[in-house]
């Protein structure tokens, strides 16, 4: 494919915008629910207001505070209406950012600079966290030179707490917990990771970033919840993102901390700049007035009413997925029954669960894989009520055909995501995933074909060599080491 260049002459609006819809065509159906992440919809006429609401503001800048007022303000009131539904005291402040990895950057980045301004000196900081710590903790660690370090988790998926204490040294400047961590929407025994805070004097991040504006109102539903906000004591900031169950647009979340004297490590000042004093909150030096606008219109636009509702609608939709689930002898519910976030597994590896996902994918649905163990997640909202029976009759069906074709599991898709989640040699998985995106942002960009992802990288070529022997002796290893874990 040629080089994309910049149009000689501008193009008429009506067919741009009609290009745009055509390049829409084979993307994924968000509105009718077959998407499980990604986007939250609360319905056409939020979604409308949030289009309304953000490009009143689209053309601002929330840079410049002082020019733009009208965003301070509803920065200041969004990141205050976020504390207030967190429990945290009155002194709690804390920006927006455009994202829960930001948020978790500038909390990352904010404790070490804290430390820093502290204490002794320290070459590697670290950060203890549980395996099931959002990637975006790593890319801080990766990005701001942390160690991150990682305590396994127990058979109910919580972080072992004891664990972390051993994992902490002189060196540590955060500990990391997740209200709830992504993978299996279980919440971390945040009340005891609070107290080994407390003890040592080490600040506690609890990372709410999808759980944040759900768990309260779940909690306000009457469902047994376990203390994971400013309540607990030990708990120094909080993360919460507006574009997942905020219902906001996209590049919206709030980092909150407990005072000042966390917040100001957060802010990056230049006081040298021919250009001018510059002093920026977080990451990103323009900020876009849109996401700000549109996140302070849909927490109005909902109120505490509305969350409940939702809140209650999801939860209906995610028991019902999970009774589905139960309803096939093959298949397991991961994680807990209160919970908007549903994972499953097979039981007893009685299917192969990447297999099934590629036939939800033929029917439609997309599938969001997992590993250690093979899962799949669903990340449910009031919107996928009325989709779980059709989804339940396919997930049926699909298992129902992998059990009666298990020679699926060694081809395509299924046949690699196994390979990538179960062979022991990360570095060759690590060569394979970096293969891919070398393709897919290389200059020929314009080439790159998911549906072609199979044929990317060295995974592919030892399928087919060693293949289907090789995915039953790594079945072996990962069911053994699933034992000993
Ligand atoms: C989504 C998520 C993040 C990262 O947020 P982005 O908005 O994708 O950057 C971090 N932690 C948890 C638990 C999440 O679910």
């Amino acid at each position: 494919m040629a080089r994309a260049t910049i149009p000689t002459q501008g193009e008429m609006h009506e067919s741009i915008l009609q290009s745009m819809r055509e390049m829409r065509a084979g993307d994924a159906d968000w509105k009718n629910g077959r998407t499980w992440s990604l986007v939250y919809y609360a319905g056409e006429a939020h979604h409308d207001l949030l289009q309304r609401a953000h490009n009143l503001f689209f053309a601002e800048n929330a840079l410049n505070p002082m020019a733009f007022k009208s965003l301070k303000r509803m920065e200041a009131e969004v990141v205050q209406m976020t504390a207030s539904m967190l429990h945290a005291p009155d002194d709690a402040c804390g920006t927006m950012t455009t994202g829960g990895t930001e948020s978790l950057l500038m909390a990352v980045k904010a404790a070490r600079d804290r430390a820093k301004a502290r204490g002794p000196k320290t070459d590697r900081p670290n950060v203890v966290a549980a395996i099931t710590a959002h990637p975006a903790l790593d890319k801080a660690g990766h990005y701001f030179g942390l160690e991150i370090r990682k305590a396994p988790v127990g058979p109910d998926k919580r972080v072992i707490v004891s664990a972390m204490k051993k994992l902490i040294d002189k060196n540590t400047v955060l500990l990391f917990a997740s209200a709830p961590q992504y993978p299996h929407g279980v919440i971390d025994p945040i009340d005891e990771v609070g107290r080994l805070a407390l003890a040592r004097g080490i600040p506690l991040h609890v990372d709410a970033c999808i759980g944040g504006f759900v768990l309260p109102w779940v909690e306000r539903l009457g469902y047994p919840i376990p203390a994971f906000d400013f309540r607990v004591p030990g708990v120094t900031s909080m993360s919460a993102d507006l574009h997942k169950y905020g219902f906001a647009v996209k590049g919206a979340s709030v980092v909150v901390y407990r005072d000042m004297s966390y917040l100001e490590h957060q802010f990056f000042l230049e006081t040298e700049f021919p250009g001018g004093i510059y002093a920026s909150p977080s990451m990103t030096g323009t900020r876009g007035g849109g996401p700000i606008a549109a996140a302070w219109a849909s927490l109005h636009a909902v109120g505490e009413s509305g969350f409940i509702e939702h809140t209650r609608l999801a939860m209906e939709a995610a028991k019902k997925l999970q009774e589905g689930i139960r309803t096939i002898p093959e298949l397991a519910v991961i994680g807990p029954p209160d919970a908007t976030l549903v994972a499953w597994g097979a039981k007893d590896r009685a299917v192969d669960v990447y297999a099934v996902a590629d036939r939800l994918e033929d029917a439609g649905w997309s599938a969001d894989r997992q590993q250690h163990p093979a899962t799949i997640h669903h990340t449910v909202t009031s919107n996928h009520l009325p989709v779980i029976d059709e989804y339940i009759a396919d997930l049926r069906d699909a298992v129902a055909y992998v059990r009666s074709h298990p020679e699926v599991a060694d081809r395509g898709n299924a046949a690699m995501y196994g390979m990538m989640a179960k062979v022991p040699f990360r570095g060759m998985v690590r060569q394979g995933v970096m293969n891919v995106m070398r393709n897919m942002y290389g200059p020929n960009a314009l080439d790159f074909d998911p549906a072609k992802l199979n044929g990317e990288g060295v995974v592919d070529k030892v399928m087919n060599a060693v293949g289907p022997t090789l995915n039953k002796v790594l079945d072996r290893v990962e069911a053994l080491k699933e034992r000993f874990r």
